[in-house]
């Protein structure tokens, strides 16, 4: 583990963005530039094409060159950047290539390849499975088994900020059973974290677990908007489909793996066993990050990952197992982040039990589901070394009228 010491930087100490952390992001003071590579620390943006212009993959406007690079190079570069930020001496020649945050557009910073997202959190499997299936087990019987997951739409994964327009589609009539089009009536949230593959794999050659950081480049927070009344008509029998493709909302930093060092955990008891590839005995692959979720700034939920069923390193091995490649931008989302308790569900859908029980907001208002104009900000935090604190930064989405 890199030995940090202290930045020069003012502020950084006690932000969620300490020197312990160092999250990429592409970013840009004016409108009409392209997008610039750097790392948060504390309210400002290292542009790293300025500081380290020997790394041609980070004067790219994304961050898929240099992911592609691999794990010694990530570890170098980081290295680099934490001595520019602590040695005095460089004060004065990296302090001009700091932009504060408050004055930078934030960017998707990769272009996204393909997008898996999964269904990892076995409170959320059991809650959706009691309201949308009663009298039926909570779990379908594979569910311990394999991570259950679907290929979504890469293309309109969107940084956040970007408006969610209330999408339209088919959905069953209240009155008359019959299908008819229109805006959705029941637009949700699902509070996630995604992975972000750097280093491809080779197709038909499945990665195995202990081979997760050599692919893995980082973190970050996803929101997979869903329109429940679309998604509850359409999905049998090959699941979610245009219900959840109009929108996912992807937070602007990714938290690289080397800063989530101390967060790292072992599995949580299970109580099914588990095939080879997927039996993590004895590994810390599991995370302890817990989410914040906010609805027109009321905090309505803060979900635990630490008990989340399947972990990241054992969706990549069950993604690949059937000889599929993953490649450099591949992001896949953890599923809906719930926990055991009532407010730490991420979904309104779990949080208003199907509607049946409407949640309260600060300013004296009821939801079930979202309404036009309803913003949602979902954020987290991990602990980091030395009694940091490692943050995610925040995916923020508004709701406009369709
Ligand atoms: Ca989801």
């Amino acid at each position: 583990m890199t030995v940090h010491g202290a930045t020069w930087v003012q502020g950084a100490a006690g932000s969620q963005f300490p020197i312990t952390n160092l999250p990429y992001g592409a970013f840009t003071v004016t409108s009409d530039e392209r997008p610039r590579l750097g790392v948060a620390i504390g309210d400002h943006v290292l542009d790293l094409a300025a500081v380290l212009p020997d790394v041609a993959a980070l004067a790219e406007p994304s961050l898929n060159a240099f992911m592609a690079m691999g794990r010694s190079a990530w570890a170098e570069v980081r290295a680099r950047i934490i001595d520019l930020l602590c040695d005095t001496s460089e004060q004065a020649t990296v302090e001009p290539h700091l932009v504060p945050i408050r004055s930078v557009q934030m960017h998707l910073p990769l272009e996204v390849a393909d997008y898996v997202d999964f269904y990892s959190s076995e409170h959320h499997a059991r809650n959706l499975g009691r309201i949308l299936r009663p009298g039926q087990p909570e779990l379908a019987d594979n569910w311990k088994h394999l991570p259950i997951g679907y290929h979504g739409r890469a293309g309109t994964a969107r940084v956040s900020g970007t408006p969610v327009v209330r999408p339209r589609g088919q959905r069953l009539s209240p009155s008359t059973s019959q299908p008819e089009h229109g805006p959705t009536r029941r637009l949700d949230i699902e509070a996630e974290v995604g992975w972000v593959v750097g280093v491809p794999s080779e197709l038909g050659r499945p990665v195995p677990l202990h081979a997760f950081r050599d692919h893995v480049f980082g973190a970050c927070l996803v929101n997979d908007w869903s329109a429940r009344d679309l998604q509850s008509w359409e999905y049998v029998p090959l699941g979610p489909f245009l219900g959840k493709s109009f929108l996912t909302s992807v937070s602007p930093w990714i938290v690289p793996l080397a800063a989530l060092d101390d967060a790292w955990l072992p599995p949580v008891e299970r109580d099914t066993p588990l095939l080879a590839y997927l039996d993590d005995t004895g590994r810390r692959d599991g995370i302890d990050l817990t989410l914040e979720v906010r609805l027109n700034g009321t905090v309505v939920s803060r979900p635990p990952f630490a008990g989340m069923y399947w972990t990241a390193a054992q969706q990549l091995a069950h993604l690949t197992t059937n000889g599929a490649s993953v490649r450099t931008g591949d992001l896949y989302a953890s599923g809906t982040v719930s926990g055991p308790e009532p407010n730490q569900r991420g979904s309104l859908i779990e949080l208003s039990w199907n509607g049946t029980a409407p949640i309260r907001l600060d300013d004296g208002s009821t939801r079930t589901f979202l309404e036009d104009g309803d913003e949602v900000i979902i954020s987290a935090t991990a602990p980091g070394p030395q009694g940091t604190t490692i943050g995610f930064g925040s995916v923020r989405g508004r709701v406009v009228a369709e």
